[in-house]
Order: structure tokens, then C-alpha cells, then sequence
């Protein structure tokens, strides 16, 4: 490697530091987005970390060139149908790219996984899984339970011989203390016919047929007769009716089978064997199949009869109930063969009204059919150590290696079962080294967090083992307490190992030093940016002074920490106690007011549960009152200090809006006062323009042909749907003639298009627009356009859009605010200046909560709450809570 990555002085043009397309992915002329006509090489077969502030042009470089480019090339290799979209795709702008392998994504978002994707099914475990019961699983009928087992009548015999051995043999439950009494004595036993199975009346017409058929005893509800002599039979109570074949001493494999009062072994005992048989077809026959095996244990010189069930059909040979065939596709929640018929698979659906209408602003329960399970009754009556597929879906990640590692399989089981499992196990062991084995196998995908889907992505990638492929990552570090890094690069590693490229756009410092190879992009963001600043190994960076990146890692340039921490006041505080949601364990918490506090954990810890799902709806229906105060809090005993705050705000990931229309602008509330700005103009005035001609959400002035939207959706069946520019109005979202009306300049789509930075100077003019623009810049987001979808906004992008939006805002004071994962996203410089805005909050009276694992900003913290030990089950305690110490994390 030393080899390949120094050969700066190699013969290849000097910009591309002495790599060719033979060794490099080589990109010239890249100007997609900010980007500024860069070139750059890409080691192939190597960890490569792109790097740069936010907005500097790392995603344009990853994700809108290398991978979009590699996308394109892939479409392009697909059917004649896939290809009519090609001229439609936005080639990347840029000149060439050489050497390019196919190119993978694996990023944050859900799209690709539906609503029926879960853990075990994304990473095909799922699938391993659907073969092993259908393969060797213990079916029962689903509807009492009896264990079913198609048998010819040889196994059968064979299987009513293991009775006498005393061992536990066909699932007939003979219990193991019985062993020596049935090696010494034999084992009673009746062979039975099943003629009626829990059906009302007299049945004369039954006990006559038995009689025909030359059958002397019946048993009746359990109880033996002389069919002449019946008793009494009440027609109107169900009954069980069973003709007796034979009565039989069963003396155990081996010993022979021998016939009450047989004598010695050899001739009698095969005359026995060869009885039992002839006595078996003839159950079978009058049975339909069926056979029942009634057998006595020695208890305490008591016996005690117990029944065998066997059949030659797959029915139930109890209640009769027919299965169909047991296959893989019965558990498949995505087959009508698997599927719960009451929620279609989907585990989940609206409560029902009296006519069994679902109730549409009812909130999704668990499907009371299937009770979450997504899959058909005869589905989960199929076991494997006691266990249906839908209970081990419950397990997590980490606990199901137990469970395998436990199960124990007979000679003929062991050669189908043992591959399956060992796949299974592979796959497992990529979860965990990616730190997801908390998560259970059946958690839904569009429940997880952005990095544990990218997390679990990163997962199956590994799993499939694929080689030349070059693998785009954004941040996979999110989320991750510091103390996971190690397992996440080796994950990486691992990936780059077998023989693949790994591009990983990161910031977190250990990941960045980690790389084989780093493209350092700035040197600021938006217009500032674009350029390649560095490239080079971790240390040639560090060395790098040009570099923002390198002073970081040089240790030249530190994030800033107030000299002192702040007085924290025990007496004034928020106090949540008696926590319990997920798997929080009682949970008692204090956040001091007035103060920057820390909440801190490894991944699934329960940080999330115990302060989103809580805390924020708990304060907030206390603030606002039940009727209005959105979401009801997860269980906990109870909270003070909420009287001491005046306000509350969650400045959460979620998007900021659902559709392409909404944006920074709107988002804000600036939009508005900026159409305002454009209907004052004198153009506007003379044409009669008010400000509703300014608005993409209704007709007027906007472009029809696209709504407003400025693009179009095609929608590919194999593929994520594809957008395009609208051909109408080239994506400027307005008609020609509301286009012409100009303020300073600009149209109305100028402005649009206009980064925070710009825009806060040009309307330097209008005090409130102007002051949230300005935030924006604060909160790091100068290089944002301001009419950017807010479909396209990072996470992270929209958490600091309404951190800004906060800001801007008038005073409130007492203010709580509660920040999740702030530095998603974020350079070390930029984390710097967040540090600055939410340090500047807090001077002005408020107290800042956030959820952290960055060790800077838990080192900055003037309180500290951690949660642990573990994740999932092993986690969900207060491990430290108490003022900073400066050095924890
Ligand atoms: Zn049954
Ligand atoms: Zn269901
Ligand atoms: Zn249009």
C-alpha cells in the first residue's frame, strides 16, 4: 500500500499524484453542484475518506459524481425498457471519469426497503431462516396443537418400537424416567383407529361400521367399550370415537416387538413384528390415514395412558385439520402463502368500526389476528427448539446466537440444517461487528435510525461478499458512541478487504485517521469551496497547514472550550422519574436548568426513549396541556420542575417538510415576507401582480407543467424513482412572465437559488429576513440554498435549519431546548462553531440539553447524564449523571 498511495512522484499527470486509471478512479473536470472543475484520483481497492466541511462539495464529489455516474453506467447496461429513461437522467457534470467500478450506495435513507422490510429480511437472514423450518420444523396444527408428522406406515412401525426403548423418539413425549420399566416389562400399548374426531351425535352408524369391519372394542372419549355394549352416548355433546385394532406389548427396538405372553425372542419376535405391521396398515386404513398409539407409563405401579398421534397425510390427525405443504414461501410475510390474511403481512392496520371498516385516523395497532407477527396461524405453529420463526424474530441480534448454538439435530436433520445455520451465523456476526446486536431480527426498517439502516446496510454488503465493487458511504459514524468506532472500521476494513473500493464521506476523526487515503474538500462551503484542498495519507495531511482538516488533526486548531465550566443549581432542575418505556429499567434523571447538559450512551442504550419518546412529549403535554400537546409520553412516574421553564423546543432530524415544495425558505417562515417583497415592486404593481403570484403551492404563477415542484418523478419498478428537471420550466418553477418581475436584479427563482450567505446580505434591507438568514450562516448552513427541496436536506441539515429558525427568534427566555445528535454531519470546524451557538443560548438564560457521543461536546458539558452499561437489554440505567468532568467519554 505504502507503495502504491506514495507515488506522488510517479509518472501520471502531477494533480492526480502519480495515479492512472490503471490503479485509480480518475475523475477530470468535476463541476457538479459547487464543485469547481476539480480532478481527482481515487485509489481503487482502498479506504478513502473525503473530507471537508459542511457544504464544501464532499456529497457533489461522492455521491453526485462517483456514484451517480456509476448508477447511470449500471442503468445504461439494463433491458431496452430500463434504457427510454436514460436521455432523462442527469449525466453528472464532468468531463470524464476513468476506471470507475460498479458503484453501490449505502447510505442513510429508507427508500429500497418497505414497509415489510425488517432486519432479518434485509440482510437475507430471513430467507436462510424461511428454509430451516420449512426443512426441519416441527409442525403442529395450529389449531390444538397435536404435533403432525407425514410418515410412511414403515416409520410409523419404527417409531412405535422407540416407545418401548423408552426413548423420546417421534415427538411422543415418553418420559425418560419411564425408560427402565419399559426396558424391563414392555409398554402397553393400543392401536387405534380414528373414526370420529370431536363431532356431536349418536353415531350408531359409526359403531355398525366398526362392528362390520370385525373390531371387538372401541374407545370412546378415552374410555374403552365392547362395541355391543357402548353405554350411553349423548348426541348432543361432541365425542371422540376410535376403533381398537390391536393391543399390543411394545418391549422396545431392538428386543423385538413382542405380542402379549410372546415368548422367546427370534421367530416371535419378527411373527411380532410383521403383526404390528399388518396391525398398522390397518388402523391406517380404516383410520384415513391416521393411527392413534395409546400407551401406558408406570407411575408409582400406576398406569398412566397417553396418546401418539401419526399420519400418512399432512392433516392433523387429532381434529383432522388439513396444512398444506410446509415451503419456505409459507413464511414469507410477503406471500399470500405466509402472509397474515388479516393484515395482509404488514403486522400492523387500523382498529376496525362495527362493520369491520377500518377507522382512518385511528393510529395503527398490532394486527389482533397474528398479534404483530405479520404471518398466518399455520406459519407460526412450525417450531424448531420449541421456538416459531416469529419468536425468534423477537430476539436480538446478539441473544439469537445462543439459541442456534443450543440447538441440538438428529442424523438425518444435520446435514440440511447445519448449512443454513451456518449462514445464518455468518450474517449475524456482520451485525454485531457493526454494532447493531441490539436490534432485534424482526425490528422493521422504516423504524431504525438513519445510521442503524446504514449500519445494517453496511452489514449485508459484507455479507455478500461481492469484490470490485466501489462501496459510497455517507457518515457512518452517526450515532455511534466513540467506543463503536473500532468495530466500525474494522467493518469497513473488512469490506475494503475482500477486495473493494470504500469511499466513506466522513468527519469523525478516528475513522479519518483510520484511511488509506484522504480527499480533503474546501476550503469553505457553497461558493467558498468546491475545491480539492488536500490529498494525501492521514500523516500527509496532519502536516498540511493549507489544510482545515490537517490543522484539526495536527492538533494546530481545537474546539473551543469555555474556560470554566458553569455553577450547576441541583435545586433548580427538570427531574424525570420512574422511566420505563422499551428498555429502560426505572430510570430516574436530573437536567439542571440554565445549564448545557449532556445525555450520552452507546447505541441503544435508551437515550432516544428515555429523552424523545419521554421527556419532550411529557414537558410538552404539561406546557400545552393533554387536549394540545401533541404525542403521548412514553410511561414514567412522574416530573417536576417543568414550571420553572417558560417554553420548550425539539430541534430534531426530521424532515423540516414532506414534499419538494418545502424548504429553508418556507420552513423559516421568511417565504412569505420575501413574496411580499417581490409584490412591491413597481414591475409587479404595473402588472397587477399580489404576492400569491410568487407561490409555487398554487396556480397563478407558477409553472403548471410541473405544480410548482420544478422537476418530475419517474417512477422505476427495479429501481429508486428518478427525478428530472421539468422540460417546461427547466426547473425554475415559475412562467416565463412571473419571471420577469425583478427585485435588485433577481427574479423570484434567482432568490431561490440563492446560498443563506448571499441571500442574508441581500436582503440586508429587511431586519426579520435578513436575521434569519444570518442564522443560518451561524448554525453553519451559509452554502445552503434557500429554496432547497427539503426532501433532499441531510438529517443534520434540517436539525440546524430549525436550530437557525430558533435563533432567529425573538427572546423568549427560559427557554428548554433539546437537541438530538447536533454534529451529525458536521467537520470538526463546524462542530466548533455549534459548540459557539448553543454555548451562546445558554449565556442568554436557557438551558440546552443535547444528545451527544461526540467527545468534544460531552467534554464541553456542564452536566452529564449516561446511559448504559450496554445496549438494548444490557443498557437503559443511569450509569454517571453528575457535572462534567472535562475528560469523560
Ligand atoms: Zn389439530
Ligand atoms: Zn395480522
Ligand atoms: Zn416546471
Amino acid at each position: 500500500m505504502a507503495a502504491l498511495l506514495a507515488k506522488s512522484s510517479g509518472t501520471g499527470v502531477p494533480d492526480l499524484h502519480g495515479f492512472t486509471a490503471d490503479d485509480a478512479i480518475v475523475v477530470r473536470g468535476a463541476r457538479v453542484h459547487n464543485l469547481r472543475d476539480v480532478d481527482v484520483a481515487v485509489p481503487r481497492g482502498k479506504l478513502v475518506v473525503i473530507t471537508g466541511v459542511s457544504g464544501s462539495g464532499k456529497s457533489s464529489l461522492a455521491f453526485d459524481t462517483l456514484f451517480a455516474e456509476g448508477q447511470r453506467q449500471y442503468i445504461e447496461s439494463l433491458s431496452a425498457a430500463a434504457r427510454q429513461y436514460i436521455d432523462q437522467i442527469e449525466r453528472p457534470d464532468v468531463d470524464l471519469i476513468e476506471g470507475l467500478q460498479p458503484t453501490i450506495a449505502i447510505d442513510q435513507r429508507v427508500g429500497g426497503f418497505g414497509p415489510r422490510s425488517t432486519v432479518a429480511t434485509a440482510t437475507e437472514i430471513y430467507d436462510y431462516l424461511r428454509v430451516l423450518y420449512a426443512r426441519v420444523g416441527q409442525v403442529e396444527c395450529f389449531r390444538c396443537g397435536t404435533p403432525i408428522r407425514q410418515q410412511s406406515p414403515e416409520q410409523i412401525v419404527e417409531a412405535i418400537g422407540r416407545l418401548g426403548s423408552g426413548a423420546r423418539g417421534a415427538g411422543l413425549g415418553a418420559r425418560e424416567g419411564a425408560e427402565e420399566a419399559a426396558k424391563a416389562e414392555g409398554v402397553k400399548a393400543m392401536l387405534l383407529a380414528p373414526m370420529v374426531r370431536g363431532r356431536r351425535g349418536k353415531h350408531d352408524d359409526v359403531l355398525s361400521e366398526i362392528r362390520k369391519a370385525g373390531f371387538v372394542r372401541v374407545r370412546i372419549d378415552g374410555e374403552v367399550f365392547d362395541v355391543e355394549r357402548p353405554g350411553e352416548i349423548d348426541p348432543k355433546r361432541t365425542h371422540d370415537i376410535e376403533a381398537v385394532v390391536d393391543r399390543v406389548v411394545i418391549r422396545g427396538r431392538g428386543a423385538g416387538l413382542g405380542a402379549r405372553g410372546a415368548g422367546k425372542a427370534g421367530k416371535a419376535a419378527s411373527d411380532a413384528d410383521s403383526r404390528l405391521a399388518e396391525s398398522v396398515e390397518l388402523a391406517l386404513k380404516h383410520g384415513d390415514g391416521a393411527l392413534i398409539v395409546a400407551y401406558a407409563e408406570k407411575f408409582a405401579d400406576q398406569d398412566v395412558w397417553h396418546d401418539a398421534v401419526f399420519s400418512t397425510k399432512y392433516a392433523c390427525p387429532k381434529c383432522g385439520t388439513n396444512l398444506a405443504e410446509i415451503e419456505p414461501r409459507t413464511f414469507s410475510f410477503n406471500s399470500p402463502y405466509g402472509a397474515c390474511p388479516a393484515c395482509e403481512g404488514l403486522g400492523k392496520r387500523r382498529p376496525l368500526d362495527a362493520s369491520g371498516v377500518p377507522i382512518e385516523d385511528e393510529d395503527f395497532e398490532d394486527c389482533p389476528a397474528c398479534k404483530g407477527t405479520r404471518l398466518r396461524p399455520e406459519a407460526r405453529a412450525v417450531r424448531i427448539g420449541r421456538k416459531g420463526i416469529h419468536e425468534v424474530g423477537r430476539m436480538a441480534v446478539g441473544d439469537a446466537a445462543a439459541f442456534f448454538a443450543a440447538l441440538a439435530w438428529s442424523d438425518a436433520e444435520r446435514p440440511i440444517a447445519e448449512p443454513l445455520v451456518t449462514e445464518i451465523a455468518r450474517r449475524r456476526a456482520f451485525l454485531e461487528k457493526v454494532g447493531v446486536e441490539y436490534l432485534t431480527l424482526d425490528r422493521a426498517a422504516d423504524t431504525l435510525s438513519g445510521g442503524e439502516l446504514q449500519r445494517v446496510r453496511l452489514a449485508t454488503c459484507i455479507g455478500s461478499g461481492l469484490v470490485g465493487v466501489c462501496y459510497v458511504l455517507d457518515e457512518p459514524s452517526i450515532g455511534l458512541h466513540p467506543r463503536d468506532n473500532a468495530r466500525l472500521i474494522a467493518a469497513l476494513r473488512e469490506l475494503q478487504q475482500q477486495g473493494n473500493t470504500v469511499v466513506v464521506v466522513e468527519h469523525d476523526e478516528a475513522i479519518v485517521r483510520e484511511a488509506d487515503w484522504i480527499i480533503d474538500v474546501g476550503p469553505g462551503a457553497g461558493r467558498h469551496g468546491g475545491e480539492i484542498v488536500a490529498v494525501g495519507t492521514p500523516n500527509d495531511i496532519a502536516a498540511n497547514t493549507a489544510s482545515l482538516t490537517g490543522d484539526y488533526l495536527g492538533g494546530r486548531k481545537k474546539i473551543s472550550r469555555r474556560s470554566e465550566r458553569r455553577k450547576v443549581a441541583r435545586s433548580r432542575a427538570i427531574v424525570l422519574e420512574g422511566a420505563s418505556a422499551n428498555n429502560l429499567q426505572d430510570v430516574t434523571a436530573t437536567f439542571p436548568l440554565g445549564v448545557l447538559t449532556c445525555v450520552t450512551g452507546v447505541s441503544g442504550s435508551g437515550k432516544s426513549t428515555l429523552l424523545v419518546d419521554t421527556l419532550a412529549p411529557a414537558i410538552l403535554r404539561r406546557l400545552n396541556g393533554a387536549s394540545n400537546g401533541g404525542p403521548r409520553p412514553a410511561p414514567f412516574t412522574s416530573l417536576r420542575g417543568v414550571n420553572l421553564i417558560e417554553k420548550f423546543v425539539l430541534v430534531d432530524q426530521a424532515p423540516i417538510g414532506r414534499t419538494p415544495r418545502s424548504s429553508p425558505a418556507t420552513y423559516s417562515g421568511v417565504w412569505d415576507e420575501i413574496r411580499r417583497v417581490f409584490a412591491a415592486t413597481r414591475e409587479a404593481k404595473r402588472r397587477g401582480y399580489k404576492a400569491s403570484r410568487f407561490s409555487f403551492n398554487t396556480p397563478g404563477g407558477r409553472c403548471e407543467a410541473c405544480a410548482g415542484q420544478g422537476r418530475m418523478k419517474i417512477e422505476m419498478n427495479f429501481l429508486p424513482d428518478l427525478f428530472v428537471p421539468c422540460n417546461e420550466c427547466g426547473g425554475r418553477r415559475f412562467d416565463r412572465a412571473t419571471l420577469q418581475v425583478r427585485f435588485r436584479e433577481k427574479s423570484i427563482a434567482d432568490v431561490l437559488d440563492m446560498p443563506a450567505e448571499e441571500a442574508a446580505a441581500f436582503f440586508d434591507a429587511f431586519e426579520s429576513i435578513h436575521r434569519v438568514f444570518a442564522s443560518l450562516v451561524d448554525v453553519g448552513l451559509g452554502y445552503l440554498p434557500i429554496g432547497q427541496p427539503s426532501t433532499t436536506l441531510s438529517g443534520g441539515e434540517a436539525q440546524r435549519v430549525k436550530l437557525g429558525t430558533e435563533l432567529a427568534r425573538v427572546e423568549a427566555g427560559s427557554t428548554l431546548y433539546l437537541l438530538d445528535e447536533p454534529t451529525t454531519g458536521l467537520h470538526l470546524a463546524d462542530i466548533d462553531r455549534l459548540m459557539n451557538v448553543l454555548q451562546r443560548l445558554v449565556d442568554r438564560g436557557n438551558t440546552v440539553i443535547v444528545i451527544e457521543h461526540h467527545a468534544d461536546v460531552i467534554a464541553a458539558a456542564d452536566w452529564v447524564v449516561e446511559l448504559g452499561p450496554g445496549g438494548g437489554a444490557s443498557g437503559g440505567r443511569v450509569v454517571f449523571e453528575g457535572e462534567g468532568s472535562g475528560d469523560r467519554g
